[in-house]
């Protein structure tokens, strides 16, 4: 498979320009056209010679779209189709604070969640750093009439820290000054909780908005619904978060679905509130969002907020998620799903 030119910095991109015998001045004139997500026939300042030569080992672009689907609100689900065939989601959500774009790290995930659409094929393979970054910057020319793209969210399919050395150089990649340039704070990763990787990602520079799917605030609990709670207990998991926020001084994000009677109770309050103590932190709540393949009861907006007022009234930091794009094909891995089963189909 060739390797897409995305996958490289610019001082790579100039390190093959002088292995080809070409001027360095030339990795600014390519480095602009990745970014711009531009084809090679777009490269019309670029010698032939060159273009052809390139053409033999390197992609231009390591996507194509496969289709989307609108919503009234403006947020926009896409499925690419990588070189190799596979699929790939990314949303876009527009605010008039900037632009946001949501994207998948994996084919598939191995976590196993048994809420989450991503994972109900299982794992197929890592997407590679310039994988990611092209999804950002596909849908940066795709919508720079509107804006462009402002922010990043790693929480698309997949689990950004077990793809830990592609989400470090895409992070890298991403936030490059001779890239697309999206500001280091305006990044989030979100993780299921790979607590071992969670410090390290502080270690490696990372300052950005980290995310914690919690979901549930005892190991019990948790292990009903989440695999990664059999290897990392909540207690070890929130000792990483403190770590991270000691490290970076960055509030970090709990991110709680609410299951209708599963973990939307008085008693799940008191639980979070007493877990959470001494984490400088705010809780996304997220009514659950039904998949075709789980049985879970989702929780209802209004109950929503009656929880949210039970932990700010304990004194916890929280808010009920705005829905968006509610009507783009649910959570993530839906529209993927879904589209892996009409071709099944026909
Ligand atoms: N693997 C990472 C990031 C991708 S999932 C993680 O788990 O954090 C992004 C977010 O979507 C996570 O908080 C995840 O728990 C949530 N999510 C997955 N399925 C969902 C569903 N059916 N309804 C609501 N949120 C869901
Ligand atoms: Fe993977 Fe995250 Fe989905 Fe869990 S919620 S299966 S970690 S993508």
């Amino acid at each position: 498979m060739k390797t897409p030119l995305c996958d490289f910095d610019h001082e790579k991109l100039a390190e093959l320009m002088l292995s080809m015998g070409e001027p360095k001045y030339r990795a600014d004139q390519i480095m602009r056209h990745v970014v711009a997500f531009d084809r090679y026939d777009a490269y019309t300042d670029i010698p032939t010679r060159l273009i052809a030569a390139l053409k033999e080992k390197y992609a231009d672009v390591p996507l194509t779209e496969k289709t989307r689907v609108e919503a009234s609100d403006g947020a926009v689900r896409y499925l690419f189709e990588t070189l190799g065939g596979d699929l790939v989601e990314s949303v876009f959500l527009p605010h008039n604070y900037g632009n946001s774009v949501c994207v998948s790290c994996q084919v598939g995930c191995a976590m196993g969640c048994v809420f989450c659409a991503s994972g109900y094929y299982g794992f197929k393979r890592n997407l590679s750093a310039g994988e990611i970054l092209a999804q950002v910057l596909y849908i940066a020319r795709d919508k720079k009439s509107c804006g462009g793209v402002k922010k990043v969210v790693m929480m698309g399919s997949g689990e950004p820290l077990a793809n830990y050395d592609e989400t470090v150089k895409f992070i890298r990649l991403v936030t490059s000054p001779s890239g697309i340039n999206i500001g280091m704070r305006s990044v989030s990763v979100s993780t299921s909780g790979i607590t071992d990787k969670i410090e390290k990602l502080a270690n490696d520079g990372f300052c950005g908005t980290l995310s914690l799917s919690l979901h549930a605030a005892t190991d019990e609990k948790r292990k009903k619904i989440m695999r990664v709670a059999e290897r990392y207990s909540v207690k070890e998991t929130i000792n990483a978060m403190k770590k991270f926020f000691d490290k970076t001084r960055r509030r970090v994000v709990i991110e709680y679905i609410l299951i209708g009677g599963f973990n939307d109770t008085p008693a799940d309050v008191i639980q979070v509130k007493s877990l959470l103590k001494g984490l400088c932190c705010h809780v996304n709540l997220i009514p659950l969002n039904p998949t075709d393949n789980c049985d879970l009861k989702p929780c209802s907006r209004k109950h929503a907020y009656e929880f949210c007022k039970m932990l700010n009234d304990a004194g916890v930091s929280a808010t009920v998620r705005r829905s968006m794009g509610s009507d783009v094909a649910g959570a993530c891995g839906q529209l993927k799903n879904r589209t892996v089963l009409e071709s099944k189909t026909k």
